[in-house]
């Protein structure tokens, strides 16, 4: 004997019942075979809302009634062809009048029992099993349809009634032995109490009648065919890359539907493990896929976590107060008051100091939980021994399921420390003394976030989606977008990285897609579908805490002051934040400070790279050596790309104007070539360099020994290149004066021993930096380690191109992590 249950969706419409009937064909050839069936889908949902309309008195739930009418007689006209459809027809009409008497009841009296409601609920999977009970019968497949009222017996808790296995078991058994058919098709989900009156077994109970009959009759197997191909590693709603899972146990299919995976209603297994008897979940509408099977031992099988689930709307009930501490007896009563109640307690934590008690419920049951817990303590809470219950709302339960698990070290530390990463806060956690989940409490708004990023951790051939925010579509911009483009299949195949960009925003507009912008032409996007906003910057940053998407990365390649405004709020999301602009790095210290700090804190990147020599690995070196002990004692720098081009393009031949507007448009400066010019740029440079060595200074501190005629920072850019035309005659003398003593002019930075300058110099063909060409960078590093020949970077410091690939550099950084 086999036992197969089909859910709602796959007795749903007419086409649906079709496959039902064919996987019963098959199975009748080689088994006998007990057939569970849920309602059609949806019609549990529009009975309950029926009835609680007629209560209301609400007129419409005659329309609603209608409604269910319509669909089955249209499902059975479309099933059934043979004499049988009159007698079908004729069946549901009578039952839907039966419902429409009692919903005319409830509606005069405005009154409706959980019994009445019970009453109600019942007649849809006694419709559904009485259509693909006919339907087998026009095709000339005999069968037996039995009304699981008449075998499953249960107390009187309408809505959730519990079963009475021996009377049930013994029913099941006389029933079956003595009719002893191939085929019978039984309603789910319904069961009648001591006095004949109709119960149910809590939504989604078909399942459970399925499991009932299974263990009574010691059948081969049950088979539980729904919409999925199997129970997968998490809830497909949530989560794109699920996987399904081949086998599993009992104890973790038992935890995983218990938090919420709905697959499989949570009372089900226990009967069928009692009989060791294999449950295999199946799709309806894929029946060769091989499906889930659930045993008792999945040898071989070596994944520590089988399985992420979550539960939705869920209050937490703290009871707190010194009064507990040693005193025996406490939760007891708290326990006792919500039994009472009939209040089903989902998870509980207790800190070892007994100084409070934190259960789960359902939301539902809160306010009556605070009611019922508030009387028992109401003495307690009058002398102050113990404080009113608090209860919070909007929290979701996420579970970690897997045998395995007690088995491995460390679970639980990767298990919190990658939801720390995505700024997932955690209310409260639960492990099993099994080891065999582990729970935590956390903020429904972040599940799906919690449970996509765990599954990333969990199973581990996943790859990683990374969503990446970018303000600023200029020239590094482009051309990081292009790097991108050309590098995603690279990263997914090598780093398991899925990058996508999902919001890109220039000085005006934003454009945000969840499944990642085309990076072909993201300039139409952006001009045509993107959102106008007056400060897109903050717009972004909203989305991005909206959104609450894992991974989620912000990059801000402007040089934007306000950009910068929305750092700290993105930090305390935990998102990282890729700073190409250098203005928080370079402004008061306790802004950059403030940063650093809230990365830490948050266990947010806050990356910056290429504040100093473009892509040049220079900021990472000296995080490098500080990190592992070293100290910086001395840096002696040529850190602007642009001045260094400047002064090596400058022979005479051209004017200096000429030469720094070639700069400009070779796209080596700053947009406003000024801040290079002035030296600005530099002195930001070593003050960057010098902070992240550890020394608390502010720009003022850094000693600017400009070599601009003071007329030069005046006025516009065009004004400047003028204004520089005119001064030639200086600028010639100046490199006149180092050529006469075979000498070359580098704009060096120096830090020493805490103090810090910036200037033009003459330097000879031994020095360092003579051999320095183009728009080279050099930084060399003395330290502890590094005393008399320094650690030396060096290559091409400015340039989009180069300044893109430090960027995208930052970017995986913060992706690896
Ligand atoms: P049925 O009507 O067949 O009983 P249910 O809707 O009760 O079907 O359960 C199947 C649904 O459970 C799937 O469509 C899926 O959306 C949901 N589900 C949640 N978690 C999981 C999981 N871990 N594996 C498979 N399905 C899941
Ligand atoms: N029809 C019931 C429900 O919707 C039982 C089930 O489908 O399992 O809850
Ligand atoms: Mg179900």
């Amino acid at each position: 004997m086999k036992v197969l249950k089909f859910g709602g969706s796959s007795v749903g419409n007419a086409e649906n019942i079709e496959k039902v009937v064919e996987i019963i064909a098959k199975t009748i050839s080689t088994d006998s075979c007990a057939v569970v069936l849920s309602a059609m889908k949806g019609t549990t949902d529009a009975l309950i809302k029926l009835g609680y309309a007629a209560e209301n008195g609400d007129e419409s739930f005659r329309n609603e009634l209608e409604l269910i009418a319509q669909k089955h007689l249209e499902t059975a006209d479309a099933l059934i062809d043979t004499d049988a459809r009159s007698n079908i027809i004729n069946f549901i009409n009578k039952r839907i009048a039966e419902i429409k008497n009692i919903c005319e009841g409830v509606f005069l009296l405005r009154e409706l029992s959980p019994r009445t409601l019970d009453r109600i609920v019942c007649f849809g999977e006694i419709l559904s099993t009485k259509i693909v009970s006919a339907k087998l019968e026009s095709l000339q497949i005999e069968n037996i349809w039995k009304d699981s009222r008449e075998l499953i017996h249960t107390d009187s808790s309408f809505g959730f009634a519990a079963v009475n296995f021996e009377k049930t078991n013994r029913q099941i058994v006389e029933y079956f032995q003595s009719s002893n058919a191939q085929l019978y098709i039984l309603p789910g989900f319904i069961a009648s109490d001591p006095n004949g009156a109709s119960t149910t077994l809590g939504r989604g109970g078909s399942d459970y009648t399925g499991a009932i009959l299974a263990a009574a009759l010691e059948a081969k197997v049950l088979e539980i065919w729904t919409d999925v191909s199997g129970i997968m590693t998490a809830d497909p709603r949530l989560v794109r890359s699920i996987k399904q899972i081949e086998r599993i146990t009992y104890r973790e299919a038992m935890e995983l539907s218990h938090f919420g995976a709905k697959v499989i209603y949570p009372p089900t297994i226990q009967p069928v493990m009692a009989k060791k008897i294999p449950i295999l979940v199946k799709n309806t509408f894929a029946p060769d896929e091989p499906g889930t099977r659930i045993e008792a031992e999945t040898s071989g099988e070596n994944n520590i976590i089988r399985g992420i689930s979550s539960i939705d709307k869920i209050s937490v009930l703290s009871l707190e107060g010194s009064g507990m501490v040693g005193i025996p007896g406490f939760s007891k009563r708290l326990f006792d008051a919500l039994s009472k109640s009939k209040i089903n307690v989902i998870l509980i934590t207790q800190s070892s100091s007994e100084h409070s008690i934190c259960v789960a419920v359902e939301e539902k049951f809160g306010r009556l939980a605070q009611r019922v817990v508030d009387e028992e303590f109401t003495a307690e809470i009058a002398v102050g021994k113990i404080e009113p219950l608090q209860i919070e709302n909007n929290l979701s339960i996420l579970a970690l399921v897997g045998d395995n698990m007690k088995n491995h070290t460390g679970v639980s530390g990767k298990m919190f420390s990658a939801l720390g990463s995505q700024g997932v806060n955690i209310r409260a956690i639960a492990q099993g003394s099994s080891e065999r989940n582990i729970s935590a409490i956390i903020s429904s708004r972040d599940v799906r976030k919690a449970v996509n990023t765990l599954h990333e951790e969990f199973f581990s051939d996943d790859t990683r989606q990374i969503n990446l925010f970018i303000v600023g579509v200029g020239t590094v911009g482009k051309k990081l977008l292009a790097q991108l483009r050309r590098q995603c299949e690279f990263l997914r195949k090598n780093l398991r990285l899925n990058v996508r960009v999902v919001g890109l925003a220039n000085s005006k507009k934003v454009l945000f897609d969840e499944d990642g912008i085309d990076l072909t032409n993201f300039g139409l996007q952006l001009s045509d579908f993107g959102k106008e906003f007056s400060s897109p910057s903050e717009a972004i940053a909203d989305l991005i805490v909206e959104k609450n998407l894992r991974n989620s990365i912000f990059v801000d390649i402007t040089a934007n002051r306000e950009v910068v405004e929305t750092y700290p709020k993105l930090l305390q999301k935990a998102v990282a934040v890729i700073a190409c602009n250098k203005i928080a790095a370079s402004s008061e210290y306790e802004k950059y400070r403030k940063l650093k700090d809230l990365a830490r804190e948050y266990n947010a990147n806050f990356l910056f790279e290429t504040n100093v020599g473009a892509g040049l690995p220079v900021i990472n070196t000296l995080n490098d050596l500080t990190r592992s002990g070293d100290e910086i004692k001395r840096i002696e720098a040529v850190l602007s790309g642009t001045l260094n081009f400047v002064f090596n393009n400058y022979d005479g031949s051209r004017s200096f104007s000429t030469v720094v507007r070639q700069a400009q448009t070779e796209g080596y400066t700053e947009p406003d070539p000024r801040l290079d010019l002035s030296g600005t740029d530099v002195a930001r440079k070593i003050l960057i360099l010098a902070r992240e060595a550890g020394f608390e200074m502010e720009m003022s501190d850094i000693e600017n020994k400009g070599f601009l005629p003071e007329s030069c920072l005046q006025g516009t850019v065009e004004d400047f290149y003028d204004e520089m035309e005119k001064h030639e005659n200086y600028f010639r003398g100046l490199l006149d004066a180092a050529k006469n003593q075979s000498l070359s002019l580098k704009y060096i930075a120096s830090f020493n021993d805490g103090k810090a300058s910036v200037g033009l110099q003459s330097i000879d063909a031994a020095h360092n930096f003579a051999n320095l060409s183009g728009k080279d960078n050099a930084v060399l590093f003395y330290t502890n380690r590094y005393a008399d020949l320094p650690l030396v970077v060096k290559g091409a410091g400015a340039g989009a191109d180069v300044t893109a690939a430090g960027v995208f550099a930052d970017i995986i950084r913060a992706a690896r992590i």
